[in-house]
């Protein structure tokens, strides 16, 4: 720290700049202080130094993404209903399989008090999470352990699988599907309390 930093002063409002007592630290170049600097560049976010906010330069940037086929992550709404995918595969997999069943969970907030399952099996307690390219996401992956975890706590059997694999060979899912279901019938007598109607689910209506 320098006698010379601590007086200078914010170029906005004027404020002597706090000096930086870390150890070894550089000289600051610092021109302003937190909240001018905030504004500073939020103002020049809004500008021509911004080349978003030019026309012929976001024309090019979408032109680019285009070509190179990217698409924004796109996470279903479960007030949709199922997804095309979740619908195929419960319809294939047959009577006994529903989509958008909701289970509580016991647990409080910050906890999620029920957790709606993509494709259900209630009779052998087990559940297929169809999941699009959004789960790949570190977060949305840390969500489905916690969530297949909880679900396990409680008895439940979680299967993954993905959109493309359902594309791919969905015969061979609901081959792989059944016959883990035909090993957990059995299971299903421990768990009877949790398979009451969740009190925070509404129908949902689709919309189109
Ligand atoms: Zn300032």
């Amino acid at each position: 720290m320098t006698t010379q930093e601590s007086a200078r002063p914010c170029q906005v409002c004027g404020n002597p700049l706090l000096p930086t007592y870390r150890r070894g630290a550089q000289p600051s170049r610092r021109k302003y202080c937190d909240s001018c600097r905030v504004e500073y560049f939020r103002a020049r976010m809004q500008g021509p130094a911004n080349p978003m906010n030019n026309a012929a330069c976001r024309a090019k940037v979408a032109r680019t993404l285009r070509e190179r086929g990217v698409q924004p992550i796109m996470r279903w709404n479960p007030g949709l209903g199922p997804t095309p995918h979740e619908a195929r595969l419960a319809a294939a997999l047959g009577d006994e399989w529903a989509t958008g069943v909701a289970i509580p969970t016991g647990l409080r907030p910050p906890y999620p008090r029920c957790y709606r399952l993509d494709v259900t099996c209630v009779g052998a307690l087990m559940c297929v999470e169809v999941d699009g390219s959004s789960h790949q996401a570190t977060r949305a992956k840390a969500r489905d352990a916690r969530k297949e975890a909880v679900l396990a706590d409680m008895g439940w059997l979680t299967l993954r699988v993905t959109n493309i694999s359902i594309d791919k060979d969905l015969e061979g899912i609901v081959r792989w599907v059944r016959r883990i279901a035909a090993t957990r019938r059995q299971v299903r007598g421990q768990h009877e309390g949790n398979l009451s109607p969740c009190p925070n689910t509404r129908p949902r209506s689709r919309r189109g």
